[in-house]
């Protein structure tokens, strides 16, 4: 839907195509798992041995096999956006800017520039927000943010350099993907990103955006979260904490393109900020998408990657749940 929404408005897409690497024999269980999904949910997918990786990205290092996705795609995202408020506005919806939604109920929403507003059935997508928006209509009470920051640093390569998204396959443990080598839609290579616990939602520089009532707030959370039985929190910290060091980061990158230098990677992306529900009752991350609601609200709780890729799918999914009720 995306692909066809981006041809429709001119939107500029880069068709890379995705491979998964391994790096050794005990990453072939987890690749077969992510090759059968692949196809039982209908994507376009193939196993190639190393020659056939080294024909179509030349740069990427495989032990034995690699998955291909020939379908994957590149926009950029603000280009993205633009389109779809543009599209929004054409069919007469307003789009309120700097607006905070303050409060909210069954029926109701008062926000900071528009006072308040009557709705018909109110839809809460406020990203690292939802869970508390969510809890002022009593929805989700045993679900609360867990904010991993995302880091990523471009390289200096000559554009077209990199053919190819180059992923890890992922610990099905957790729900971060590992640090990848993305081609932006200019041909530009970003390496990242990292998955940094952080104790504010909007944690996108320094102290920006802190708020010493969220951070309590969050760091009373980690002792369900240090000691779940889901996740092995310890070794994910272990991991993921000294991803703050650009070389360090840099240097997992060169397990998937051997040639990727710490050197050629010093020029640092705009930061992500994963808005991650928790599950406080278990401690568990939660790994899929979760909307909650009733006939006056819907709340789209956790909404991680893919669900820019899978915007329009999942808005389908979360309008026709409305009209089904
Ligand atoms: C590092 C990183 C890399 C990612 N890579 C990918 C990828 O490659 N592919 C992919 O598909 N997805 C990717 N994602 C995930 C993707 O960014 C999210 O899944 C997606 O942005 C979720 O969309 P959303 O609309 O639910 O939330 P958001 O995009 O967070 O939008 C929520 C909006 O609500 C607003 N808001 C919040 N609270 C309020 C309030 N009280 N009042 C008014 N407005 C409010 C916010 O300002 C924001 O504009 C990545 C995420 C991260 C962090």
């Amino acid at each position: 839907m995306l692909r066809d929404f981006c041809a429709e408005r001119s939107v500029p897409v880069r068709e890379t195509g995705k491979v998964v690497v391994v790096s050794d024999d005990a990453q072939m269980d987890a690749l077969d798992e992510l090759f059968r999904r692949g196809r039982e949910n209908g994507v376009e997918l193939e196993m190639l041995d190393e020659p056939a990786l080294a024909e179509l990205e030349p740069l990427a290092r495989t032990h034995g096999r690699a998955l291909w996705s020939p379908t994957t795609a590149v926009a950029d995202p603000v280009t993205v956006v633009e389109a779809l408020a543009a599209r929004v506005r054409e069919r007469g919806g307003r789009i309120a800017m700097s607006s905070e939604v303050t409060a909210a109920g069954p029926g109701w929403v008062v926000s900071r520039t528009g006072g308040f507003m009557s709705a018909g059935h109110v839809i809460n997508a406020a990203g690292l927000h939802a869970d508390t928006v969510a809890h002022w209509f009593g929805v989700g009470e045993e679900y609360r943010m867990m904010p991993f920051k995302g880091l990523y640093w471009y390289g200096s390569w000559a554009p077209g350099t990199l053919q190819r998204h180059v992923y890890p396959v992922p610990d099905p443990r957790n729900p971060f993907l590992g640090v990848h080598l993305t081609v932006t839609v200019d041909g530009r290579v970003k390496v990242g990103p990292t998955a940094i616990p952080t104790l504010w939602r909007e944690n996108y520089g320094g102290l920006s955006g802190f708020d010493a009532g969220q951070a309590w707030q969050i760091a009373r959370q980690y002792p369900r979260f240090l000691t779940s039985a889901h996740h092995d929190v310890p070794a994910l910290m272990r991991s993921e904490l000294p991803k703050y060091y650009r070389a360090h980061l840099v240097r997992q990158a060169q397990a998937l393109v051997p040639s990727v230098r710490p050197d050629d990677f010093t020029t640092k992306g705009r930061p992500g900020v994963r808005a991650q529900l928790l599950h406080l009752p278990t401690g568990r991350l939660e790994m899929d998408f979760v909307v909650r609601g009733d006939d006056r609200s819907t709340h789209v709780l956790n909404a991680v990657s893919p669900a820019w890729t899978t915007a329009l799918a999942v808005a389908q999914h979360v309008v026709d749940g409305i009209f089904a009720r």
